[in-house]
Protein backbone atom coordinates (compact mmCIF):
# COMPACT_ATOMS: atom_id res chain seq x y z
CA UNK A 1 0.00 0.00 0.00
CA UNK A 2 1.52 3.57 -0.99
CA UNK A 3 0.28 5.17 2.54
CA UNK A 4 3.41 2.82 3.93
CA UNK A 5 5.61 4.31 1.92
CA UNK A 6 4.72 7.72 4.03
CA UNK A 7 8.08 9.23 4.93
CA UNK A 8 9.76 11.46 7.07
CA UNK A 9 8.43 14.54 9.17
CA UNK A 10 4.65 13.31 8.36
CA UNK A 11 5.27 10.35 9.99
CA UNK A 12 6.53 11.53 12.83
CA UNK A 13 3.66 14.56 13.00
CA UNK A 14 1.32 11.54 12.87
CA UNK A 15 3.52 9.33 15.52
CA UNK A 16 3.32 12.42 17.99
CA UNK A 17 -0.29 12.73 17.52
CA UNK A 18 -0.90 9.08 18.32
CA UNK A 19 0.95 9.18 21.06
CA UNK A 20 -1.30 12.16 22.43
CA UNK A 21 -4.13 10.92 25.20
CA UNK A 22 -6.12 12.88 23.90
CA UNK A 23 -7.10 14.24 20.35
CA UNK A 24 -8.31 17.84 20.33
CA UNK A 25 -7.97 20.28 17.57
CA UNK A 26 -4.56 21.27 18.98
CA UNK A 27 -3.31 18.38 18.49
CA UNK A 28 -4.22 17.97 14.47
CA UNK A 29 -3.34 21.41 13.95
CA UNK A 30 -0.46 20.62 15.48
CA UNK A 31 0.30 17.56 13.36
CA UNK A 32 -1.16 19.50 10.17
CA UNK A 33 1.48 22.27 10.81
CA UNK A 34 4.34 19.60 10.64
CA UNK A 35 2.91 18.51 7.48
CA UNK A 36 2.68 21.52 6.29
CA UNK A 37 6.22 22.63 6.60
CA UNK A 38 7.03 19.11 4.85
CA UNK A 39 5.11 19.65 2.12
CA UNK A 40 6.29 23.40 1.77
CA UNK A 41 10.11 22.42 1.93
CA UNK A 42 8.80 20.00 -1.41
CA UNK A 43 7.94 23.35 -2.75
CA UNK A 44 4.11 23.12 -2.39
CA UNK A 45 2.57 26.32 -2.93
CA UNK A 46 1.53 28.02 -0.03
CA UNK A 47 -1.99 28.25 -0.98
CA UNK A 48 -2.22 24.87 -1.99
CA UNK A 49 -1.55 23.81 1.05
CA UNK A 50 -3.21 26.11 3.11
CA UNK A 51 -6.25 24.90 0.95
CA UNK A 52 -4.99 21.76 1.67
CA UNK A 53 -5.36 21.93 5.73
CA UNK A 54 -8.57 23.36 5.56
CA UNK A 55 -9.90 20.54 3.39
CA UNK A 56 -8.81 18.25 5.62
CA UNK A 57 -9.94 19.45 8.63
CA UNK A 58 -13.53 19.31 6.94
CA UNK A 59 -12.68 15.51 6.32
CA UNK A 60 -10.95 14.67 9.56
CA UNK A 61 -13.74 14.27 12.04
CA UNK A 62 -12.35 14.72 16.12
CA UNK A 63 -14.51 12.82 17.55
CA UNK A 64 -14.18 9.86 15.11
CA UNK A 65 -10.04 10.47 15.63
CA UNK A 66 -10.44 9.92 19.32
CA UNK A 67 -13.17 7.14 19.34
CA UNK A 68 -11.06 5.10 17.10
CA UNK A 69 -7.85 2.88 17.23
CA UNK A 70 -6.99 3.78 13.93
CA UNK A 71 -6.11 7.93 14.07
CA UNK A 72 -3.02 7.70 11.97
CA UNK A 73 -4.81 6.09 9.38
CA UNK A 74 -7.60 8.09 8.97
CA UNK A 75 -5.15 11.55 8.62
CA UNK A 76 -2.42 9.81 6.37
CA UNK A 77 -5.51 8.33 4.31
CA UNK A 78 -7.25 12.28 4.18
CA UNK A 79 -3.75 13.91 3.70
CA UNK A 80 -2.76 11.44 0.43
CA UNK A 81 -6.15 11.39 -1.06
CA UNK A 82 -6.26 15.34 -0.73
CA UNK A 83 -2.71 15.42 -2.66
CA UNK A 84 -3.69 13.10 -5.16
CA UNK A 85 -7.36 15.01 -5.63
CA UNK A 86 -4.91 18.50 -6.58
CA UNK A 87 -2.62 16.04 -8.97
CA UNK A 88 -6.36 16.04 -10.97
CA UNK A 89 -7.84 18.75 -13.11
CA UNK A 90 -10.27 16.99 -14.03
CA UNK A 91 -10.22 16.09 -17.25
CA UNK A 92 -7.35 13.81 -19.38
CA UNK A 93 -5.16 15.86 -21.63
CA UNK A 94 -5.93 15.44 -25.33
CA UNK A 95 -4.15 12.66 -26.38
CA UNK A 96 -2.25 11.82 -29.84
CA UNK A 97 -3.89 8.90 -32.22
CA UNK A 98 -1.44 6.90 -34.12
CA UNK A 99 -2.10 6.83 -37.69
CA UNK A 100 -3.22 10.38 -37.62
CA UNK A 101 -1.55 13.65 -37.91
CA UNK A 102 -1.41 15.52 -33.72
CA UNK A 103 0.85 18.54 -33.66
CA UNK A 104 2.39 19.22 -30.11
CA UNK A 105 3.73 21.66 -29.22
CA UNK A 106 6.60 22.21 -26.20
CA UNK A 107 6.61 25.83 -24.23
CA UNK A 108 8.71 26.36 -20.95
CA UNK A 109 11.58 28.86 -19.98
CA UNK A 110 15.30 28.30 -21.07
CA UNK A 111 16.90 25.88 -18.84
CA UNK A 112 13.34 23.90 -18.29
CA UNK A 113 14.59 21.24 -20.36
CA UNK A 114 12.07 21.44 -23.20
CA UNK A 115 14.41 20.47 -26.07
CA UNK A 116 15.67 17.37 -24.64
CA UNK A 117 12.30 16.23 -23.54
CA UNK A 118 11.13 17.17 -27.28
CA UNK A 119 13.39 14.33 -28.21
CA UNK A 120 12.36 11.95 -25.28
CA UNK A 121 8.62 11.83 -26.24
CA UNK A 122 9.24 11.68 -30.15
CA UNK A 123 11.33 8.27 -28.98
CA UNK A 124 8.60 7.62 -26.60
CA UNK A 125 6.24 7.17 -29.60
CA UNK A 126 8.89 5.95 -32.11
CA UNK A 127 9.66 3.11 -30.02
CA UNK A 128 5.50 2.41 -30.13
CA UNK A 129 5.27 2.39 -33.69
CA UNK A 130 4.99 6.14 -34.37
CA UNK A 131 5.92 8.55 -36.95
CA UNK A 132 6.60 11.16 -35.34
CA UNK A 133 9.05 14.69 -36.30
CA UNK A 134 11.05 17.09 -34.78
CA UNK A 135 10.31 20.99 -35.88
CA UNK A 136 13.06 22.99 -33.78
CA UNK A 137 11.38 26.77 -33.95
CA UNK A 138 14.03 28.26 -31.82
CA UNK A 139 16.18 31.31 -33.31
CA UNK A 140 16.65 32.84 -29.86
CA UNK A 141 19.26 30.44 -28.32
CA UNK A 142 22.82 29.77 -30.38
CA UNK A 143 22.89 26.24 -30.41
CA UNK A 144 19.53 25.13 -30.12
CA UNK A 145 19.13 23.50 -33.37
CA UNK A 146 22.42 21.83 -34.06
CA UNK A 147 21.35 20.58 -29.87
CA UNK A 148 17.80 19.19 -31.56
CA UNK A 149 19.52 17.95 -34.40
CA UNK A 150 22.07 15.88 -32.47
CA UNK A 151 19.31 13.98 -30.48
CA UNK A 152 17.23 13.67 -33.25
CA UNK A 153 19.54 12.10 -35.49
CA UNK A 154 20.75 9.84 -32.68
CA UNK A 155 17.15 8.65 -32.29
CA UNK A 156 16.73 8.43 -35.98
CA UNK A 157 13.67 10.80 -35.64
CA UNK A 158 13.24 13.55 -39.13
CA UNK A 159 13.84 17.24 -38.24
CA UNK A 160 13.03 20.33 -39.45
CA UNK A 161 15.40 23.87 -38.56
CA UNK A 162 17.04 26.70 -40.01
CA UNK A 163 20.33 28.01 -39.72
CA UNK A 164 19.61 31.15 -41.51
CA UNK A 165 15.87 31.66 -40.93
CA UNK A 166 15.83 34.23 -38.12
CA UNK A 167 11.66 34.06 -38.12
CA UNK A 168 10.67 31.14 -35.56
CA UNK A 169 6.88 31.50 -36.37
CA UNK A 170 7.91 31.06 -40.52
CA UNK A 171 10.25 28.13 -39.31
CA UNK A 172 7.71 26.53 -37.55
CA UNK A 173 4.69 26.53 -40.22
CA UNK A 174 7.06 25.44 -42.72
CA UNK A 175 8.34 22.43 -40.55
CA UNK A 176 4.75 21.52 -39.99
CA UNK A 177 3.45 21.44 -43.31
CA UNK A 178 6.74 19.64 -44.56
CA UNK A 179 5.97 16.55 -42.23
CA UNK A 180 2.40 16.93 -42.77
CA UNK A 181 2.74 15.92 -46.60
CA UNK A 182 5.35 13.40 -45.09
CA UNK A 183 2.81 11.82 -43.13
CA UNK A 184 4.00 11.46 -39.99
CA UNK A 185 1.34 11.12 -36.86
CA UNK A 186 3.07 13.22 -34.55
CA UNK A 187 4.77 16.34 -35.20
CA UNK A 188 6.60 18.59 -32.61
CA UNK A 189 7.35 21.76 -32.57
CA UNK A 190 10.39 23.07 -30.06
CA UNK A 191 9.72 26.37 -29.18
CA UNK A 192 11.96 29.11 -27.66
CA UNK A 193 12.54 29.99 -24.17
CA UNK A 194 13.61 32.97 -22.23
CA UNK A 195 15.47 33.29 -18.99
CA UNK A 196 12.68 35.43 -17.89
CA UNK A 197 9.04 35.64 -18.54
CA UNK A 198 9.18 38.62 -21.00
CA UNK A 199 6.06 39.88 -23.57
CA UNK A 200 8.64 39.39 -26.34
CA UNK A 201 8.22 35.29 -25.64
CA UNK A 202 4.83 35.21 -25.42
CA UNK A 203 4.20 36.82 -27.63
CA UNK A 204 6.52 34.78 -30.24
CA UNK A 205 4.32 31.75 -28.21
CA UNK A 206 1.27 33.42 -29.34
CA UNK A 207 1.84 33.43 -32.91
CA UNK A 208 3.69 30.11 -33.34
CA UNK A 209 0.32 28.63 -32.06
CA UNK A 210 -1.48 30.66 -34.30
CA UNK A 211 0.99 29.70 -36.93
CA UNK A 212 0.82 25.52 -36.30
CA UNK A 213 -2.25 24.99 -34.43
CA UNK A 214 -1.54 22.25 -31.93
CA UNK A 215 -4.01 19.72 -30.83
CA UNK A 216 -1.79 19.81 -27.54
CA UNK A 217 0.67 22.58 -25.83
CA UNK A 218 3.22 20.75 -23.39
CA UNK A 219 4.38 22.97 -20.21
CA UNK A 220 7.39 22.08 -19.90
CA UNK A 221 9.13 22.84 -15.99
CA UNK A 222 12.04 21.90 -14.17
CA UNK A 223 11.00 19.93 -10.98
CA UNK A 224 13.23 22.42 -9.27
CA UNK A 225 11.88 25.54 -9.34
CA UNK A 226 10.05 25.60 -6.13
CA UNK A 227 7.62 28.31 -5.48
CA UNK A 228 8.47 30.16 -9.20
CA UNK A 229 6.19 27.27 -10.74
CA UNK A 230 2.29 28.69 -10.04
CA UNK A 231 3.46 32.02 -11.98
CA UNK A 232 5.22 30.93 -14.75
CA UNK A 233 3.05 28.39 -15.22
CA UNK A 234 0.40 30.88 -15.40
CA UNK A 235 2.38 32.97 -17.46
CA UNK A 236 1.93 30.00 -20.35
CA UNK A 237 -1.27 29.30 -19.55
CA UNK A 238 -2.76 33.43 -20.46
CA UNK A 239 -0.80 32.84 -24.31
CA UNK A 240 -1.09 29.26 -25.15
CA UNK A 241 -3.88 26.94 -24.36
CA UNK A 242 -1.41 24.86 -22.11
CA UNK A 243 -3.12 21.28 -22.18
CA UNK A 244 -0.52 19.38 -20.48
CA UNK A 245 2.51 19.30 -18.58
CA UNK A 246 5.75 17.21 -17.94
CA UNK A 247 8.24 17.61 -14.93
CA UNK A 248 12.18 17.34 -15.63
CA UNK A 249 15.06 16.50 -13.48
CA UNK A 250 12.68 14.22 -10.93
CA UNK A 251 16.09 12.35 -10.74
CA UNK A 252 17.86 15.35 -8.68
CA UNK A 253 17.00 15.88 -4.41
CA UNK A 254 13.64 17.99 -5.99
CA UNK A 255 10.56 16.21 -4.59
CA UNK A 256 8.95 18.39 -7.48
CA UNK A 257 5.77 19.83 -5.68
CA UNK A 258 5.78 22.70 -7.70
CA UNK A 259 3.59 20.20 -10.47
CA UNK A 260 0.83 20.70 -8.30
CA UNK A 261 1.21 24.45 -8.49
CA UNK A 262 1.00 23.77 -13.01
CA UNK A 263 -1.77 21.58 -12.56
CA UNK A 264 -3.45 24.24 -10.50
CA UNK A 265 -2.26 27.04 -13.05
CA UNK A 266 -3.16 25.63 -16.17
CA UNK A 267 -5.37 22.68 -15.10
CA UNK A 268 -4.10 20.39 -17.06
CA UNK A 269 -3.02 16.79 -15.81
CA UNK A 270 1.05 16.31 -15.86
CA UNK A 271 1.36 13.30 -18.21
CA UNK A 272 5.23 12.52 -18.01
CA UNK A 273 8.39 13.09 -16.01
CA UNK A 274 11.98 13.70 -17.11
CA UNK A 275 14.15 11.50 -15.06
CA UNK A 276 17.49 12.14 -16.47
CA UNK A 277 19.74 13.56 -19.08
CA UNK A 278 19.43 10.39 -21.74
CA UNK A 279 16.40 9.79 -24.28
CA UNK A 280 15.09 6.98 -22.09
CA UNK A 281 15.08 8.68 -18.85
CA UNK A 282 11.64 9.32 -19.46
CA UNK A 283 8.22 7.87 -17.57
CA UNK A 284 4.59 8.58 -18.06
CA UNK A 285 3.54 10.24 -15.07
CA UNK A 286 2.02 8.00 -11.88
CA UNK A 287 -0.01 9.74 -9.19
CA UNK A 288 0.29 8.08 -6.48
CA UNK A 289 4.06 7.26 -6.58
CA UNK A 290 4.62 11.06 -6.96
CA UNK A 291 2.28 11.91 -3.83
CA UNK A 292 4.42 9.19 -1.52
CA UNK A 293 7.64 11.19 -2.70
CA UNK A 294 6.46 14.32 -2.07
CA UNK A 295 5.69 13.11 1.20
CA UNK A 296 8.51 11.33 2.30
P1 LIG B 1 15.75 24.00 -22.84
O1 LIG B 1 16.57 25.26 -22.77
O2 LIG B 1 14.47 24.16 -22.07
O3 LIG B 1 15.53 23.50 -24.21
O4 LIG B 1 16.55 22.91 -21.99
P2 LIG B 1 17.49 21.72 -22.47
O5 LIG B 1 16.71 20.61 -23.07
O6 LIG B 1 18.64 22.26 -23.26
O7 LIG B 1 17.99 21.20 -21.05
C1 LIG B 1 18.77 21.99 -20.16
C2 LIG B 1 19.68 21.06 -19.36
O8 LIG B 1 18.91 20.22 -18.53
C3 LIG B 1 20.51 20.14 -20.25
O9 LIG B 1 21.81 20.02 -19.69
C4 LIG B 1 19.76 18.80 -20.17
O10 LIG B 1 20.62 17.71 -20.36
C5 LIG B 1 19.23 18.86 -18.76
N1 LIG B 1 18.03 18.04 -18.56
C6 LIG B 1 16.86 18.04 -19.25
N2 LIG B 1 15.99 17.17 -18.71
C7 LIG B 1 16.61 16.58 -17.66
C8 LIG B 1 16.22 15.58 -16.69
O11 LIG B 1 15.10 15.05 -16.66
N3 LIG B 1 17.16 15.26 -15.75
C9 LIG B 1 18.40 15.83 -15.72
N4 LIG B 1 19.24 15.45 -14.75
N5 LIG B 1 18.78 16.77 -16.60
C10 LIG B 1 17.90 17.14 -17.57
Amino acid sequence: MVLGQLGGSISRALQQMSNATIIDEKVLNDCLNEITRALLQADVQFKLVRDMQTNIKKIVNLDDLAAGHNKRRIIQQAIFNELCKMLDPGKPSFTPKKGKTSIVMFVGLQGSGKTTTCTKYAYYHQKKGWKPALVCADTFRAGAFDQLKQNATKAKIPFYGSYMESDPVKIAAEGVERFKKENCDLIIVDTSGRHKQEAALFEEMRQVSEATKPDLVIFVMDGSIGQAAFDQAQAFKKIVSVGAVIVTKMDGHAKGGGALSAVAATKSPVIFLGTGEHMDEFEVFDVKPFVSRLLG
